[in-house]
């Protein structure tokens, strides 16, 4: 028997991806970084994999190394690379890496000559994010030292990539602008003399509602797990996750009755009180206290007072409910529960920080 479990569902993993593949002729790189967004890395990408993704896309060297050590051998890019990683560990095992710097290359090109085999690279150009990516003004002086390397056989430079910064605002201006640095980049790659196969650009909002931004690669990580990163737009994703748990307690109590830390809430009548077993602790944010939903009994309830690190408390009123009931805190929605993007409105966060956050918590993990 469970108290609190976090199901995901990878029929729905594969049916997204097999959604968002029949949307494009590019390839499609899976986003399965941060534990997959709390889905669980490896099972996530098992399926997306089945569902006919082509690569991975991950931040960490780490997450690369365990995505190959489970046997996983399809195209992997890792890409968020500080000085001093064991470089050569991911080439050996055949990771793409992104470069964004002339340093950054120059340890992967340590790393080439150690595992005796060249670095594969995708080289980052920051179109406008400012955020990873080299500048427009350092681009030139990164290719030509990425050129000077591959012809030395030390890289091999198979990408060219970038990153949105208002992809989720289809029609915001900065996307046409990066589109046309991207184009820029692209134009300077070619004149250095290097023809990558893959450029990139499309997260999960631009491959959705940007078939202009797809180039060779699309790199979509939220729609995967069947959210929406475009608020109101649901693009026939189906989400993934559901959070839920048992109630614990069940207790009448009077009117005028002060509940959770701080009483910040105080029954109006004599009610039941529900204590459902998760916390902050479990991925429920503190911000919740008082505003996060619940389907419980019947009926979706707010929390009532302050959420704990292993408890929340909901009124329940009149209605009948007993220890052993499940409270959902969230899914796909189609029974009436709250979603994930019910939870981020509640909280003022995104989809993405929610189910991120309850996937890597104490809450055990179980898959349909
Ligand atoms: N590409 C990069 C570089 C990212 O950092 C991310 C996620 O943050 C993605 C793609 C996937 O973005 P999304 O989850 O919005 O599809």
């Amino acid at each position: 028997m469970w108290q609190a479990e976090v199901r995901v569902d990878l029929d729905a993993i594969r049916e997204n991806v097999t959604r968002l593949r029949s949307g494009t002729s590019a390839e499609l790189m899976a986003v399965v970084k941060a534990d997959g967004y709390g889905h669980g890395m490896l099972p996530a990408a098992r399926a997306a994999l089945d569902a006919g993704a082509d690569w991975l896309g991950v931040c960490t060297l780490d997450e690369a190394l365990t995505l190959r050590r489970a046997g996983i051998t399809a195209p992997v890019l890792a890409w968020l690379l500080s000085p001093g990683l064991p470089l050569h560990e991911g080439v050996a095992a055949d990771v793409d890496l992104s470069a964004a710097s002339e340093g950054q290359l120059d340890e992967m090109i340590v790393a080439a000559r150690r595992a005796e085999r060249p670095a594969r690279l995708h080289l980052k150009i920051d179109t406008g994010l400012s955020r990873n990516g080299a500048t427009v003004a350092d681009w030139p002086a990164l290719l030509e030292a990425a050129a000077k390397a591959q012809a030395d056989g030390l890289v091999e430079v198979v990408g060219v990539w970038s990153h949105f910064a208002y992809a989720d605002l289809p029609g915001h201006p900065t996307i046409d602008r990066q589109i046309a640095v991207f184009h820029e980049a692209l134009a300077m790659v070619e004149r250095a003399g290097l023809r990558p196969r893959q450029r990139h650009l499309a997260n999960s909002a631009a491959t959705l509602t940007r078939p202009d931004t797809h180039f060779d690669l699309v790199r979509p990580g939220l729609a995967v797990y069947g959210l929406s990163p475009v608020a109101g737009e649901r693009h026939g994703l189906r989400p993934a996750m559901t959070a839920r748990a048992r109630v614990t307690l069940a207790k009448r109590v009077p009117a005028g009755t002060g509940v959770s830390y701080g009483h910040t809430y105080t029954t109006e009548r004599e009610t039941t009180l529900a204590l459902v077993p998760v916390g902050y602790a479990d991925g429920v944010p503190r911000h919740a206290s008082n505003v996060g939903p619940v389907r419980l009994a019947g009926r979706n309830r707010t929390i009532a007072g302050r959420v704990c690190m292993d408890q929340i408390m909901i009124d329940c009123g009149d209605d009948p409910v007993a220890a052993g009931d499940v409270a959902v805190l969230f899914g796909s929605g189609v029974d009436g529960e709250p979603t994930a993007d019910d939870w981020a409105e509640a909280v003022g966060t995104i989809n993405y920080e929610i189910v991120t956050r309850f996937g890597g918590c104490r809450v055990a993990r179980v898959y349909d």
